[in-house]
């Protein structure tokens, strides 16, 4: 762990990396933010100037699959230097010193101040904690340590969102996510499970840029990864509004992917950027390799069945067919009818997705 506080305008020169790749990078950051195109340049300039900032993992009740996903950051390589310039002075997983020197490293850092914060599991309070315990201390005190001096926390994955896996019932452990004991912090969550990295590297550099955390829905979760819904964004849609569904796993409808809604895929009530951003370099996403989507940024997602469908109350337009735009010199009138028109076939194609639902019901 270096723990020098070089810029990163100085880390792109020492690594060899040009600087197409560093505005290629700020304009894919931009995408993610859902930012305009414009804002790529005043992302650079901020990442040009500033100081690496302090870090501290944690890491409590979990399967260490965050880290995984951390380790396998490689959507342009700046974003791996991006996480890598955070001077991340204490990681257990992946640190060389271990033992005291370890933690000497989490205490300085600590007592300095103004560092980030990353917590990553679940953290059990039941019989005073000693469900899990790091160096003879209990998670749930190094937490509150750690929260006590820190700039802000970000809460990856599901565990540390809600307690995850080691929360199902009968949550032996007691195990709790960040917000249930943690207060008077500001505390980002970007659950899933696990994270997906390039919303981590989207959030921080939010913070690196504009000095603050991106705005945040009730569940204290980015607008900019989860404030759209996932069937909204799916390539399966189109399917699901015609009435074409998957009935058995590799069937015909498996076979030309079709949409997985019968198979209990949880899109229309999951909110969530994964159709969009994706995983493995932007390439795959679980609907898109033939699975449907288990909900897993939604809280308690472990409690519902994988494979049971979800009741639909509400169908709404999918956002990936293209905007109906005015033919130049048409009247409005006309362009009100018309657009009362597709009102009115969209109203349709709604009805039949759902009656064809209906129908395949009773069948
Ligand atoms: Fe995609 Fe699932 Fe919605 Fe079907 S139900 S369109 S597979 S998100």
């Amino acid at each position: 762990m270096n723990r020098s506080r070089s810029t990163l305008t100085e880390e792109l020169g020492k690594r060899g990396l040009t600087r197409r790749e560093f505005l290629k990078f700020c304009t894919v950051m931009a995408g993610i933010l859902a930012l305009p195109a414009t804002s790529a340049s005043k992302i650079a300039r901020a990442l040009e100037k500033v100081q690496r900032p302090p870090v501290i993992w944690l890491e409590f009740q979990d399967c260490a699959g965050c880290t995984e996903s951390l380790l396998r950051a490689n959507r342009p390589s700046v974003a791996e230097l991006v996480l890598d310039v955070l001077s991340l002075n204490y990681h257990e997983t992946i640190m060389t010193p271990s033992g005291r020197s370890a933690e000497k490293s989490l205490e300085d850092t600590i007592k300095e101040g103004g560092y980030l914060t990353i917590v990553e599991g679940s953290i059990p309070v039941n019989d005073d904690g000693i469900y899990c315990c790091i160096g003879g201390r209990s998670a749930v005190d190094i937490l509150k340590e750690a929260a006590s001096n820190t700039a802000a926390i970000i809460a990856v994955g599901a565990c540390a969102f809600y307690g995850g896996w080691p929360a199902t019932s009968p949550n032996p452990t007691g195990a709790r996510g960040v917000k249930d004991i943690i207060s008077g912090v500001p505390i980002v969550n970007l659950p899933g499970c696990p994270l997906n990295v390039d919303n981590l590297t989207a959030t921080v550099v939010h913070y690196l840029t504009f000095k603050e955390l991106p705005a945040l829905d009730d569940l204290g979760r980015p607008l900019f990864a989860y404030g759209r819904r996932i069937h909204d964004n799916c390539e399966r849609r189109g399917h699901f509004d015609a009435g074409e569904f998957v009935e058995a796993w590799g069937d015909e409808g498996h076979r030309k992917g079709w949409c997985l809604y019968k198979m209990g895929c949880k899109g229309p009530i999951a909110f969530q950027n994964c159709p969009t951003i994706r995983w493995n370099e932007g390439t795959s996403w679980p609907v898109g390799a033939g699975h449907g989507c288990i909900a897993c940024a939604a809280p308690n997602f472990w409690e519902h069945h994988a494979y049971e469908p979800v009741p639909i109350h509400q169908v709404t337009p999918s956002v990936t067919y293209p905007p109906v735009q005015p033919l130049a010199g048409m009247s409005p009138i006309t362009t009100g009818v018309i657009g009362a028109a597709v009102g009115v076939a969209a109203g349709v194609a709604g009805a039949v997705a759902v009656h064809q639902l209906a129908e395949k019901k009773e069948e």
